[in-house]
């Protein structure tokens, strides 16, 4: 019995999977399962676990690239509400892993509670967000972390504490197979000055993207003392393209994707620019992008 006969209100077979990525390119998903409750969503981990199906899970996808083949296994979309929650306790707010970031942080702002609005801008689901610790030099969100709540492989809901956590440039060590929810340690300010700043870093975040009409999506992370972008520069990449992939005239660490553009093309340029910017600056760039 396939995933589609066990769970039929909430599986769809072979769907296609490019409408909830942002580049809009990729392959169908064996199964897309979109659960209503935890505990759905535990009784198809649980269902996949014994028959040996792949479980993936797909935030906003704006940190991601998926292949143009079909994608094997099952990929889960938490949009319901027990996964979209926002919920405030005095300076502490826990966010449903698949909320959306500007959903939180305008939720945060409107309570008069700092930490996060530096993060405007950046777009995403908490739980896509946490796991590939978003930020920039005025931040990261693992700096208002207290603890996430996980789903593990035996299927049991376990919460980590920030002491527990690690966080690095843009990924962390959460690996188990879904985020359910993310508390967050704030500051109690006011709203004023809370908006004041996140009025600032929406227009130096948007100055340093690509233009808002584009589909962009970021490609490396930023070696230690350096940034990707002046590396790619320095290697006079700038004029790359691959089929409907090309860098990002403003910021050289996107890759924009015109309308046609394949998840090969994609790849391509990204293989291209990585070799050429070892060879030219002899700096082994690490991808930021994740690719299914
Ligand atoms: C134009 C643009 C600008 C950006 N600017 C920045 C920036 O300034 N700084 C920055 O750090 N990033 C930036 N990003 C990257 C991107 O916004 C973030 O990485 C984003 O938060 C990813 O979240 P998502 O929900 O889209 O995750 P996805 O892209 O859908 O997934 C990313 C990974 O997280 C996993 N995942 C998603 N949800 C869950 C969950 N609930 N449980 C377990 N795993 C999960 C996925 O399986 C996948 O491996 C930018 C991206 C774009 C397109």
């Amino acid at each position: 019995m396939s995933l589609a006969d066990q769970f039929p209100d909430i599986t769809t077979h072979s769907a296609p999977l490019a409408p909830f990525t942002h580049l809009k390119i990729g392959g169908p998903a064996e199964f897309l399962v979109q659960p209503r409750t935890v505990d759905e969503l535990n009784a198809v981990l649980k269902t996949c676990q014994r028959s040996g199906v792949k479980v993936r899970m797909l935030g906003g996808g704006y940190n991601l690239l998926i292949r143009d083949e079909p994608v094997g296994g099952a990929v889960v979309r938490l949009t319901a509400e027990p996964f979209t929650f926002l919920k405030r306790d005095g300076n502490r707010v826990t966010a449903g892993g698949g909320a959306q970031l500007f959903d939180l942080i305008a939720f945060a702002v409107r309570n008069g509670l700092g930490g996060l609005e530096t993060l405007v801008g950046i777009r995403g689901t908490v739980g896509g967000s946490v796991r590939c610790n978003v930020g920039d030099r005025s931040g990261e969100i693992s700096q208002t972390v207290r603890s996430v709540t996980v789903l593990t492989d035996a299927g049991r809901v376990q919460v980590r504490g920030r002491d527990e956590l690690t966080f690095t440039e843009h990924q962390s060590d959460l690996d188990e197979p879904v985020i359910l929810s993310v508390e967050f340690e704030l500051e109690a300010e006011s709203p004023a000055a809370v908006l004041k700043r996140m009025k600032k870093a929406w227009i130096q975040r948007k100055a340093a993207e690509p233009l808002s009409f584009q589909a962009g999506v970021r490609l490396f992370r930023n070696p230690p003392g350096q940034t990707a972008a002046t590396l790619i520069d320095r290697a006079q990449m700038t004029k790359a393209r691959f089929g409907g992939a090309e860098l990002s005239e403003r910021n050289s660490n996107y890759a924009v994707a015109h309308p046609g553009t394949t998840a090969h093309d994609v790849l391509q340029l990204v293989e291209h620019v990585r070799q050429k910017v070892q060879e030219r600056t002899g700096v082994s760039l690490e991808r930021e992008l994740h690719v299914w």
